[in-house]
């Protein structure tokens, strides 16, 4: 194999085989891990293009779309104050015209779509199809209103109302599910099994993980250097993992400084598998012990995009060997805590924000209060979503409508034909 003239290589966290990538989201030898990219690029050289574009050479592909969506890091006054701290940085990921905020989708999740898009375009030509509770199948439905290229998703009827555009388009072919998240998943396995169509592949997805470890690099480049804590709300942990391998790229260029940030992870009660098994100690989940009453918890959660039941914990190169090699912890949230902090953040930064952004920010409440962080200590937040606000009062939202709908545990059959119908009149 020639990969000497590759701009990156991917690699198995567990057994170190390199593999060329032709859109590749498993090792060859079959472990269950994250491939990782390697690049060639020691340094990051910031480079004058759009949005998470910038960080073009830790993406793994060669071109890029002209789309001005990327993450913003500011350093906070107002929340800064109330909380007493003299170096907290925020990552803003949403819709915020007066920082320059652009992702119209209103969160982190565009920044995977960017680099997932152009990468599939030039290494296998596939249409990708993504399943998703709402914010991923929105920022998807939201870059491909602006690219023209085509894209199924997957959506459980109840989360219909998040799929909206700021653009009119006809390159969606919207699927609504009768049933759960969960649900919504195993159909979209289905039609990414028919020939010439891809799944997205979540966490596995090389070009997911580094479209949002831009956050990671963008806060180190407006900081000029790492920060001492990272804080995230998180589902699956993906945007996570992702930053953590971005630190490790940063710490390889030398001019960030060679100490990886502490991931301080926050789950909302009365989910929170993953704060469950690390309290414990366990690097499995388990469902009985876990995951008690998974559908009603999941009910009650305020920020249910946090509700990931297989989140990419156990596996190598996953959270729990994040949390082990980099250090921190995950700490658990309550809806009233989170709705508390959520009004602190929109009164002391001005802008609203995704309850799963004020989980973490009331994480970080707890934080300082149980002096787990110092007052001269450099806090990166990630403020994984907001601007809902913002975004309404300058575009007309228009609502995606559903194509087909199936009922839970239908199968392919029903939708194939129709499916090739549709993706038959846009290859052109
Ligand atoms: C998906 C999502 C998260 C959680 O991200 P993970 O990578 O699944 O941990 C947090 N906030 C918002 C707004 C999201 O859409
Ligand atoms: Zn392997």
């Amino acid at each position: 194999m020639n990969i000497e003239n590759e701009k990156y290589v991917l690699r198995c966290v567990e057994c170190g085989k390199v593999v060329k990538d032709e859109c590749t989201d498993r090792c060859p030898l079959g472990h269950n891990s994250l491939l990782r990219t390697e690049y060639r690029a020691e340094q990051l050289t910031v480079r004058n293009l759009p949005g998470v574009f910038k960080y073009i050479d830790f993406l793994p592909v060669e071109g890029h779309l002209p789309v001005d969506s990327g993450p913003i890091t500011y350093k906070s006054e107002g929340l800064s104050k109330e909380l007493g701290l003299k170096n907290l940085y925020i990552t803003f990921n949403g819709y915020w015209p007066e920082r320059h905020a652009n992702i119209k989708s209103c969160s982190f999740k565009e920044l995977e779509v960017l680099p997932t898009v152009v990468r599939v375009k030039e290494k296998c030509k596939d249409t990708l199809v993504v399943a998703s509770a709402g914010n991923t199948s929105r920022a998807f439905a939201q870059i491909s209103s602006v690219t023209q290229s085509p894209v199924v998703t997957v959506v459980p009827e109840c989360c219909l109302e998040r799929m909206w555009t700021t653009q009119e388009t006809d390159n969606v072919c919207l699927i609504s599910v009768r049933g759960d998240y969960t649900d919504a998943i195993r159909f979209g396995e289905k039609v990414s099994s028919l020939k010439g169509f891809l799944g997205e592949g979540g966490a596995k997805n090389v070009a997911r993980r580094d479209g949002m470890g831009t956050v990671l690099l963008d806060g180190a480049v407006f900081m000029k250097r790492l920060p001492d804590y990272y804080f995230q709300g998180v589902g699956s942990g993906t945007g996570a993992i992702a930053c953590w391998e971005a630190a490790m790229r940063i710490i390889r260029d030398g001019r960030f400084g060679n100490v990886l940030p502490k991931f301080c992870l926050s789950q909302n009660l009365p989910f929170v598998p993953m704060y469950s098994a690390w309290k414990d100690g366990r690097r499995e989940i388990a469902a009985d012990i876990d995951m008690i009453n998974a559908e009603a918890s999941i009910r009650e959660m305020r920020a249910d995009v946090l509700s990931n039941r297989n989140p990419p914990y156990s596996v190598a190169g996953g959270v729990y060997d994040m949390l082990c090699d980099a250090g921190g912890m995950i700490e658990c949230v309550s809806n009233r805590e989170a709705d508390d902090a959520g009004r602190l953040f929109v009164s002391a930064e001005e802008i609203d924000i995704d309850p799963a952004a004020s989980v973490s920010v009331a994480s970080l409440v707890k934080a300082v209060e149980n002096q787990q962080v110092g007052s001269t200590d450099r806090i990166l937040l990630n403020v994984t979503g907001g601007g809902y606000e913002r975004v309404r009062e300058e575009h007309d939202l228009h609502r995606v409508k559903p194509l087909l709908g199936v009922g839970a545990g239908a199968g392919v059959e029903e939708v194939r034909d129709e499916v090739y119908r549709w993706i038959g009149g846009r290859r052109g």
